[in-house]
């Protein structure tokens, strides 16, 4: 068969496959729109728990799964050299495509300029503190860093699995499977342990997953109810600006991404991945898609050696998505505020916003928080500028829903193209849409 017939039946398969959580998301939208001009309570109360349920339920399984599957991946790899060797192209590769969503955000913010046409809003008086601010401090904040690095490595490992802190969970588990893929033989009764957590916590995936429906429509109409349309006209420009470079990311940079570093077909992959980017549109949350990424990755051709060893960990650091936005709206507050863009400022921008996008938790929201942290580099605090993060936060939900689902994507974008040059991708599978695995029953 032709590739491109076979494309065509992939993204047919995707949608005929997916179309009931394809149907919950548009209906999610034109509930959402009529509840914004008739609210209703009952509706919504009965909406926000049915999303809520569905949110906690996969948030439930997401500690046992990334500790199991980072155990699994790296004893599979063995050796230590192969994971050293395996560690850094990951690094690489994310940093390459964080590197081009902060790029192509500026560059688009600085070109269409969305902050300008919000600077009437805010107090002249205030915009003259902060560019006086901005430019006393910018200098002398440099310590954050190591702060953060020191968070990163957890005081007690259960504590941070109490409270859910990613990061260090993570470094703990990294530690412990490279440490016990040393020590041999002896850790079978152990990875035994962690082979049936896996394999246990993805059954429950697989059950939480006949819910998926009735879940993202819940969570799409309230957060469509919150803001309306209406909303979209007077900061057109902002969201403007983030689709367009979405977009970019989504259909340019990703698909020149896998030709250079692999030979995977782009649209496949899409095509495989079709549940767990309207999932991650549906929960803003790339924690809470975890569970369903590894599942469409595992069960369409990569194999379980790579992703379960690349995708936890890009849920957790890499948010290509999240830094773009991060990017985009500095810029923003700073053109709404009058603050003088040199070229320092912009790369200091930048930089900061992909450290404080990986530092930020895959749930939804996370990353309007840790812009502060780019805000710090500057020597400003979000209380500072709360009139420009009004104009924010009226459609944090949305632009959330849209940069986890790049955050998504690109974690099986790299985790494809590991598998690829590793030769741990299954083609024939890959290829063949009419023989994927029912992920959702
Ligand atoms: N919601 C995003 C995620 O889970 C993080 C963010 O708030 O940008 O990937």
């Amino acid at each position: 068969m032709k590739f491109h017939m076979q494309i065509l039946i992939a993204l047919g398969l995707g949608l005929k496959r997916n179309w009931h959580i394809f149907a919950g998301l548009v209906f999610g939208i034109l509930v959402g729109i009529w509840m914004h001009h008739h609210p209703h309570d009952i509706l919504m109360n009965t909406l926000t728990f049915v999303g809520q349920v569905f949110i906690r339920l996969i948030q439930m399984v997401v500690i046992p799964l990334v500790i199991s599957a980072i155990v699994i991946g790296i004893t599979s790899v063995g050796d230590s050299n192969q994971i050293g060797k395996l560690g850094t192209k990951m690094i690489l590769y994310y940093g390459i495509i964080t590197l081009a969503a902060v790029s192509i955000g500026a560059g688009l913010a600085l070109t269409m300029n969305p902050g300008l046409g919000a600077s009437h809003y805010i107090n002249a008086d205030i915009a003259g503190d902060i560019q006086a601010h901005v430019a006393s401090t910018i200098e002398t904040q440099r310590g954050n860093l190591l702060n953060i690095i020191l968070g990163f490595i957890p005081k007690n490992p259960l504590s941070s699995i109490a409270s859910g802190d990613m990061v260090p969970i993570i470094v703990f588990a990294l530690m412990f499977s490279i440490a016990l893929a040393k020590v041999g033989e002896i850790n079978r009764p152990f990875v035994s342990f962690f082979e049936s957590v896996f394999a246990a916590t993805m059954k429950i995936t697989d059950w939480i997953m006949s819910f998926a429906a009735p879940g993202v429509f819940a969570l799409t109409a309230v957060a469509v109810s919150s803001f309306g349309v209406d909303i979209f006209a007077s900061i057109s420009k902002y969201l403007g600006v983030l689709i367009i470079g979405f977009a970019i990311q989504l259909f340019v940079v990703y698909p020149i991404f896998l030709k250079i570093f692999s030979k995977v077909p782009v649209l496949m992959l899409y095509a495989a991945i079709a549940e767990a980017m309207m999932v991650a549109f549906g929960t803003a949350s790339s924690s809470a898609t975890l569970p369903l990424t590894i599942a469409c990755c595992e069960k369409r051709g990569i194999s379980h050696k790579i992703s379960s060893f690349v995708l936890p960990l890009g849920a957790t650091l890499n948010m290509d998505g999240t830094a773009m936005l991060q990017t985009v709206a500095v810029i923003f507050l700073a053109q709404a505020y009058g603050v003088a863009l040199t070229p320092f400022l912009i790369v200091q921008i930048a930089l900061l916003a992909i450290v404080a996008s990986s530092t930020c938790a895959g749930i939804p929201g996370a990353g309007l928080i840790t812009i502060a942290l780019v805000l710090n580099g500057m020597g400003l605090s979000p209380e500072q500028l709360v009139a420009g993060f009004a104009f924010l936060f009226t459609i944090e939900r949305i632009t959330d829903m849209m940069r986890t689902l790049l955050n998504v994507t690109s974690d099986a974008v790299v985790c494809a193209a590991i598998a690829d040059n590793e030769n741990e991708i299954n083609y024939d599978l890959l290829n063949n849409p009419e023989e994927y695995g029912d992920i959702i029953n």
